[in-house]
């Protein structure tokens, strides 16, 4: 499905006739901006490089640490100060900025969805560029490495420091790990803004969708189907679980959505299992949607076990044991948000038709904690995001790195 667009070409023009604008204080002439944007058109045959070899560094969720040691790096050859691995994994480098203006993060992710072992080899096709991952998010991760040359080779300035991250775990189970640490330990109480780029496109992400995940196991004695038949068996109660939770209702707008992703258990054809589990994702763009859901969801596995052990008059009943394994807060911003309408800016200077989304991003734990954050694409277009025949067709894909460099820019000339 979808996600949900709201278009807002209409805004932009009532904007610019209005005639404001978001770079004030720029402390770099247009020239050099100009500068900056052409030569990130020239590289881009090189940043398309640069996005191949990291795509063919495995970068599995959990395993993220050869990616990371490229980024460290890459980030110490393009001359970026403080250059380290933080606690996370997370690689980090900073541009000083000239006087004290907001601090500004600019983070990708690392992680890829696909597990050890995944081939990783790109394969290229004139403008397409295929491979796990090539979209999301190798593309993030080689605009912004454009982005830091075409800093340096234009000597822009910016009035507040730039921190650069290559983040660990945004995907599935790592649950924005990097990030949070990143607002919890390494920045704390740092930074002023947050931009992600990830994966491929043109559209802007100003809303977060908040999930829920849960992996749930019933556990039982087991025996043997024929001799110790009449015990209760933890798979029927999956399965109780299952067909409730297949049944629940879930509002459009916002909107909001239920899926059990995952089952394992059992041990042969003829034994009651001892143990089996499955792997819940609930998500909403509203915590009030979400949380009503997730009360659902809580009673519909009790009530399965309920049901299996009532079901048989069998001394030996089953537990259930629901263990929250994901947890990503909600959050939104209006669209007159300073960040939001710095974004907006780019997309008018560029001439690029502004799309504003809602998305589960790095962005979700800086908006949760009232930290302006945005996610945007890095360009380009995307098809079969995780899956293994992803794609990235780089047909003016200049355009997202231009538009990177821009928000960038724009975000940190805003006043404090
Ligand atoms: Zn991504």
């Amino acid at each position: 499905m979808r996600p949900i667009l709201i278009l807002i070409a209409a805004f932009m023009l009532t904007a610019s006739a209005q005639g404001y604008s978001l770079l004030p204080d720029q402390l770099s002439s247009s020239a050099q901006i100009d500068r900056a944007l052409k030569y990130i058109k020239a590289i881009e045959p090189e940043t398309l490089d640069e996005q191949a070899r990291i795509c063919e560094i495995a970068a599995p969720p959990f395993k993220e640490r050869e990616s990371a040691l490229y980024f460290r790096r890459r980030f110490e050859e393009l001359g970026l100060k403080n250059v380290r691995i933080d606690g996370a994994g997370n690689a980090i480098g900073e541009r000083p900025g000239a006087s004290d203006g907001p601090v500004v993060v600019l983070a990708a992710h690392l992680d890829t969805v696909f597990p050890e072992g995944t081939p990783v080899k790109v394969m290229r096709d004139e403008a397409m560029l295929k491979g796990p991952g090539i979209g999301d998010n190798c593309r993030g991760l080689a605009v912004m490495l454009a982005i830091i040359r075409a800093l340096n080779e234009t000597g822009i300035t910016t009035s507040g420091t730039i921190i650069f991250v290559a983040d660990v775990g945004e995907e599935g189970l790592g649950d924005l790990r990097g990030v949070r640490h990143l607002f919890n330990e390494e920045l704390k109480g740092k930074i002023d803004y947050f931009i992600a780029i990830d994966g491929a496109g043109l559209e802007i992400t100003n809303r977060a969708v908040g999930s829920h995940r849960y992996r749930v196991t019933f556990r039982g004695p087991g025996g043997h189907s024929f001799g110790a038949f009449g015990m209760p068996n933890p798979i029927h109660a999956l399965g109780r679980a299952i067909e409730k939770v297949s049944r629940f209702k879930a509002p459009d707008r916002p909107k909001t959505t239920f899926n059990v992703g995952r089952i394992e258990g059992g041990t042969s054809v003829n034994s009651i299992a001892h143990t089996v589990w499955m792997e819940v994702d609930m998500r909403s763009e509203s915590a009030v949607e979400l949380n009503k859901l997730d009360a659902q969801f809580k009673e519909a596995v009790r009530a399965a076990l309920d049901e299996e052990n009532r079901f048989w008059e069998s001394p030996h009943k089953l537990t259930v044991d629901v263990e929250l394994i994901g947890d990503r807060p909600t959050g939104e911003q209006a669209t007159d948000a300073p960040i939001v309408k710095a974004a907006l800016e780019a997309d008018a200077q560029l001439g690029i038709k502004s799309r504003l989304t809602s998305g589960s991003t790095d962005s979700n734990i800086p908006i949760s904690l009232g930290i302006p954050a945005i996610t945007i694409d890095g360009g380009g277009r995307g098809r079969g995001a995780h899956s293994l025949a992803e794609s990235f067709d780089s047909t003016d894909s200049h355009l997202g790195a231009q538009r990177a460099l821009l928000v960038t820019l724009n975000v940190s000339n805003l006043k404090l």
